[in-house]
């Protein structure tokens, strides 16, 4: 314990102190927000009473304790309970908040393994795995419920009072429930002054009690049972492979490698079907973008107890969920990447569909991977973890190549369908043709005209959102740029706005440029709403529907958008990424990818890998039905082995091209990365701190055994945010724990100025 931890705890013994050589029941206790570290307190005989049930003080429930000189009273968690003489004086515990644990022992060492794992302090993580809805109770309230105490019941008749408060006592003595002021006043018809005069005079006793308030919210489920599809060969294989890994009674990590369309959600229903009937739960995490009606529904179609888990839940449904799912009500959960943490009573499996999403890593703290976070699960609780996905992230594809993933490969469609036939446009020689104008070039409008022709639909892709994506003027050269992050603003012409994509920054959008005054400012770089118009311009025969998350704003506009599309009423779907996961409709027999390179030149080491992911996923939206489908794929940059391998549905040639590259560089999944940035408003005082830490870093890091690279600092891609300025710097090693040993050895040596605050990010997934 530092001594500024200490300090908080050595104030004057109070006269509830306790002598400090004797055995204590001492709780442990840690905050998520106030100081940092662990703290004993002492437990008060009431709360050990096993009896007590509502009070009993427990690892997993939350408590009030004194902080500090001045004994403020702050929440925290119990994280242990034990017998102990500490040889100091200690305080008390004030209050036991929670009816029962919010977490059970295995949740509690899942948190202190994030906690380490992610240099994270364990009041946070724990933040983190209790939806804010559960802490704070939403969906019930306290009420305050009076009753007479017995050794007033026994002198009532010899008591002399008012009328009024006469009358009150008697109600409440022969009262056949509980009642609170307000109901025992109007049953008297009096205000609330007599009762509180009773309770007062110590006549009349309150107790507090937590009840639901208002009805459930979670409905019955309504969707239409469906029969199973027989499964195709390699269905069975792999299904097989999955309950094989189930029956083992021990845990593996499968990872089924299997192209779109080749029926993986199939395999993870039937797996779960299993798991069910021997009275387990099973929990499907998906990206937040697949929480599509359409995947809702095969799940509600298959199982009678569902409980979805999406973002749109208000605080009062979560918190009814996680009754429901603690109760052992549910049999599958499906949400995603917080679900992981869903306390279902025994766990069967946990399924990660599209494992390399982007958003199975949450990007505050504390950032955790769900895809880890999954396996450290599984593996704690001996059940399998099925990860599944057309492309899978290299980290996951290495641990197959090196045996600690079970490999499950499903290279062909369901109904032996075909993978569509995907044609490149070079956008460097349509530049030049004189016959293709705007962003559609002349094949991809022919393509598109063919397929509307033929009553297919057809899907376009453009991942930047907005009309046009900059905003420069051709006098001086200036671009218009957002003043708290010094990126370009984006025109939206809705609104006639320019907005920053980063902080919501937004002006009216200018008619000239605002530093030279210039009059012919040009507005440039294209964005999906401007496709929008460019569409409805050459198709004006046929409807289109935007998704984008500017579309996407309000609850519910994502399902009237997909409804829309796959009921024909609308045959074109454009769109960012949004558009290119999951999807699964028949009649598409098109898609078109506007710009492929949207991507491409990030200065991130997974850029190519995410191109090729994306290109392979949104190709895959297509030839789903009986009249197959082609892609059109427009980029600068056809030769990418990137791109290259994603028009010809080629996994492994990706693979081979990408990971020597990795390798070569120390990057994942080689080495782990941990990246730190420094954030401050000052810029030259953020530098100064950022290159001191890394001196410091590196100091020691060159004083360890294992080999670790310190890079940097350097000011991040992204070197202004919100208003701060941002530098980070990279540690590769192939030993993860020796570089968190070493950023927890310098936290400690260097104190950081009050202006600038880092973050660590423990294999990170964002690097700009
Ligand atoms: P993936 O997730 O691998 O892209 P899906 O699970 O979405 O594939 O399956 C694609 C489509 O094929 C879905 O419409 C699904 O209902 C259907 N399907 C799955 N398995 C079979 C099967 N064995 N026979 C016929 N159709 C199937
Ligand atoms: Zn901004």
């Amino acid at each position: 314990m530092s001594d500024r931890q200490r300090s908080l705890f050595e104030t004057d013994p109070a006269p509830w102190e306790v002598d400090d050589r004797a055995q204590q029941a001492v709780a442990t206790i840690v905050f998520s927000e106030g100081p940092q570290g662990e703290f004993d307190y002492l437990i008060p005989p009431e709360f050990r009473e096993a009896d007590n049930g509502e009070q009993m003080l427990e690892p997993g429930r939350r408590v009030e304790v004194p902080l500090g000189r001045g004994n403020r009273r702050i929440t925290g968690y119990c994280v242990a309970v034990e017998l102990k003489s500490s040889g100091r004086r200690l305080k008390q515990v004030l209050a036991v908040l929670d009816p029962a644990r919010l977490l059970s022992s295995a949740m509690l060492r899942l948190a202190r393994w994030m906690a380490d794992y992610y240099i994270c302090p364990l009041g946070q993580v724990l933040d983190g795995i209790i939806p804010a809805g559960v802490r704070h109770q939403a969906g019930t309230r306290e009420v305050k419920l009076l009753s007479v105490p017995t050794q007033v019941l026994a002198q009532m008749t010899k008591l002399k009072l008012p009328k009024k408060q006469a009358e009150v006592l008697q109600l409440l003595a022969t009262s056949a429930k509980p009642l609170t002021a307000t109901q025992v006043a109007a049953q008297a018809e009096c205000t609330v002054g007599p009762v509180n005069s009773l309770r007062k005079k110590g006549l009349v006793e309150e107790s507090v009690v937590r009840v639901a308030s208002g009805s459930s919210s979670i409905g019955p489920n309504t969707v239409a049972r469906q029969v199973p599809h027989d499964l195709s060969d390699d269905q069975t294989v792999a299904l097989e492979r999955v309950l094989g890994a189930m029956h083992a009674r021990e845990h593996q990590t499968l990872l089924i490698h299997g192209v779109t369309g080749s029926g993986k959600t199939e395999i993870y229903i039937r797996a779960m079907e299993e798991a069910v009937s021997f009275g387990r739960q099973a929990i499907v995490l998906v990206p937040e973008i697949s929480l599509t009606p359409q995947t809702v529904a095969r799940f509600r179609a298959r199982f009678d107890r569902v409980a979805i888990l999406h973002s749109h839940l208000s605080d009062v449904e979560r918190h009814q969920h996680w009754g429901r799912i603690a109760r052992g009500e549910v049999e599958v959960v499906v949400g995603a990447r917080s679900a992981v943490f869903a306390p279902v009573p025994h766990l069967g499996m946990i399924i990660l569909d599209e494992e390399h999403e982007s958003t199975f890593k949450q990007e505050v703290a504390p950032r955790y991977h769900a895809r880890d976070v999954a396996r450290w699960r599984a593996r704690e609780e001996g059940v399998p973890l099925v990860l599944g996905s057309a492309t899978p992230s290299l980290e996951s594809w290495q641990q197959a190549q090196v045996g600690e993933f079970q490999l499950v490969e499903m290279p062909r469609r369901v109904l032996a369908r075909a993978l569509p036939t995907v044609n490149t446009i070079d956008l460097r020689l349509q530049e030049h043709s004189r016959h293709s104008r705007g962003s559609i070039s002349r094949p991809l409008a022919q393509a598109i005209q063919t397929s509307l022709h033929d009553g297919g639909q057809v899907i376009l892709m453009l991942n930047r959102r907005g009309y046009s994506t900059h905003i420069q003027c051709p006098q001086c050269g200036g671009v218009v740029i957002c003043p708290h992050c010094d990126m370009s603003l984006t025109f939206h012409r809705q609104t006639n706005s320019a907005i920053c994509h980063y902080c919501e920054y937004e002006i009216t959008a200018p008619s000239e440029c605002p530093d030279c005054k210039f009059g012919g400012i040009r507005y440039s770089g294209l964005g999906t709403q401007k496709l929008e118009d460019e569409v409805a311009a050459r198709f004006p025969d046929y409807v289109c529907v935007r998704m984008d998350t500017d579309t996407m704003r309000r609850p519910g506009s994502h399902q009237a958008a997909l409804t829309a599309f796959r009921e024909g009423e609308a045959q074109i779907l454009l769109g960012t990424q949004m558009i290119a996961k999951g999807l699964d409709f028949p009649n598409v027999t098109l898609v078109g990818v506007i710009n492929a390179d949207t991507a491409l030149h990030l200065p991130d080491f997974r850029a190519a890998e995410r191109t090729f992911q994306l290109v392979t996923q949104v190709a895959g939206r297509t030839g789903r039905g009986e009249k197959g489908g082609q892609v059109v794929v427009q980029t600068f940059s056809p030769d990418h082995p990137a791109i290259v391998a994603a028009t010809r549905h080629d996994y492994e040639a990706f693979t081979q091209h990408e990971l020597p590259a990795r390798e070569f560089a120390k990057y994942p999944p080689f080495t782990s990365l941990v990246r730190i940035v420094f954030r401050g408003e000052d810029e030259q005082i953020t530098g100064l701190v950022a290159e001191e830490y890394t001196k410091s870093l590196s100091r020691i890091a060159e004083a360890h055994d294992e080999e670790i690279r310190v890079r940097g600092p350097a000011p991040a891609p992204f070197a202004k945010l919100r208003g701060c300025y941002r530098f980070h710097l990279q540690m590769q090693s192939t030993n993860v724990a020796a570089i968190r040993q070493i950023v927890f050895e310098v936290a400690a040596e260097v104190k950081l100025p009050d202006k600038v605050t880092w973050t660590i990010d423990v294999d990170p997934v964002d690097m700009l």
